[in-house]
């Protein structure tokens, strides 16, 4: 039977995600800071409330999607947090990708009230976020994600238990890192071969059925032109942000401190996606950073 929601953060991501829900039978109450967002939301049968508080007042269920961890802790601890809003009992899941210290710092004050939360950050880009066969990576008690499974199996296909709280967040962060390594050395790679005159599709597809396949070269070629449906062919727009990318990479750097490991290929990615950022494409995909391996035309 439909549940009521109300799911905060409508972006690239929860967008989509929030639609999967209403597909599913789901009433949605949703709350986002851009205005668009709530039309093309409120287009798909959801119901736009003026403040987070509303979304949440009165739901069987809590999901936000936000962009990091300073907008999860404003949102939700303080003495105007919606902690204070949600009713005890309430499940929340938040897929936001974040520090895992924010995430347990939230989960514990969530406990304290009585409300069981769950970390669950997701892979598998917009295109999974609009299919519906995200990844969900969750951090927090087994029995809180059996009560989130029918919401994650509207939203995805494939659902892990990472261990307690955080720890949904330390394996995203460690699965972005080497994404953002292989994005980077796949636009490389690809300006490699361009520069010594190959055709970039046929580039492309040698490497799609050779041992330097991944994600990037299946389904997201950072190549314009080569894949119709990846940012690339479309300007670089939508998708995932360079500057999101160039936070998970900070998380990962930081986490790599704490625990005294060594990650030289992310802090090298992390510096390429810093310099990409600084040069004015923090809001583009970050399959841009293949702009910054072409070669200068000669005059
Ligand atoms: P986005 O910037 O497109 O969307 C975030 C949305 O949150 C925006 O619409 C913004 O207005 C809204 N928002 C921010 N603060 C708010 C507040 N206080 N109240 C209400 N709304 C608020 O980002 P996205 O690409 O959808 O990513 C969301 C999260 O998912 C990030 O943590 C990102 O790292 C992660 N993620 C993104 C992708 C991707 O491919 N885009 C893939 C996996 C994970």
């Amino acid at each position: 039977m439909g549940k009521t929601i109300g799911f905060i953060g409508l972006g690239h991501m929860g967008g989509p995600m929030a639609q999967n829900l209403i597909k599913a039978g789901h009433s949605l109450k949703v709350f986002d800071l851009v205005p668009e967002a709530l039309e093309a939301a409120v287009k798909a049968g959801a119901t736009a409330v003026e403040s987070a508080a509303r979304a949440v007042a009165g739901v069987d269920v809590v999901i936000t999607m936000l962009p990091a961890s300073r907008h999860v802790e404003g949102l939700y601890l303080g003495d105007t947090g919606l902690l204070k809003t949600i009713a005890k009992g309430t499940l929340v899941l938040e897929c936001s990708t974040i520090a895992p210290e924010s995430a347990r710092k939230v989960s514990r004050a969530a406990a304290q009230l009585g409300i069981p939360m769950i970390d669950a950050p997701v892979s598998g880009g917009t295109g999974g976020a609009v299919a519906g066969t995200l990844t969900f990576i969750v951090g927090g008690a087994a029995a809180d994600l059996e009560a989130a499974m029918p919401y994650l199996q509207a939203m995805g296909k494939n659902i892990f238990h990472a261990g307690e709280a955080g720890a949904g967040q330390v394996a995203k962060i460690c699965n972005n890192m080497l994404l953002g390594i292989l994005m980077a050395g796949t636009a490389e790679t690809l300006a490699l071969g361009v520069a010594n005159g190959l055709d970039p599709n046929t580039l492309s597809e040698i490497i799609a059925k050779s041992s330097g396949r991944n994600w990037a070269t299946e389904l997201y070629n950072p190549w314009p032109g080569v894949m119709e449906q990846a940012p690339a062919s479309h300007q670089y727009a939508g998708g995932f942000g360079v500057d999101l990318m160039l936070k998970d990479l900070g998380l990962a750097a930081e986490a790599s401190m704490q625990a005294r490991a060594t990650t030289p290929l992310g802090e090298l990615a992390r510096n390429l996606y810093a310099l990409h950022s600084a040069q004015g494409n923090g809001r583009l995909d970050f399959s841009s950073i293949q702009t910054m391996y072409y070669r200068a035309k000669k005059s």
